[in-house]
């Protein structure tokens, strides 16, 4: 049996808040901690594909204020840490974060990625 990707009939506009949160345990785990969640993609775009979110909502990277500035100090710890990892095993490696009609889920997220596109 093959597992169904985790909130893989999920419509709304948060996937982060309502599914991946709630549910990490069901997710493939890089990173968890109080603040921050780094999970591999359940749809992955690339060959290498996690995702960074912090546990708390912020609707995107434009919309961080003073109150945000400790957890998005947390949150990019981790992004580097993945990103330095993922850097030294592939060679390479991306950090994105999309921003207005990109973001699809409008919840901060960050990309760490590598290699080339699976679709
Ligand atoms: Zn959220």
């Amino acid at each position: 049996m093959t597992a169904r990707p985790v909130g893989e009939s999920y419509s709304g506009d948060d996937f982060y808040c309502d599914v991946a949160i709630p549910s990490s345990r069901e997710l493939s785990v890089e990173y968890e901690d109080d603040h921050v969640l780094a999970f591999h993609h359940t749809k992955p775009f690339w060959q290498t594909h996690i995702v960074v979110v912090p546990k708390r909502h912020v609707a995107s990277f434009t919309t961080v204020g003073e109150d945000d500035a400790d957890l998005v100090r947390r949150l990019l710890v981790v992004v580097q840490d993945l990103a330095r990892r993922i850097e030294h095993s592939e060679g390479a490696a991306a950090v994105l974060t999309n921003l207005g009609r990109y973001q699809d889920s409008k919840h901060l997220h960050v990309h760490v990625h590598s290699g080339g596109t699976r679709s």
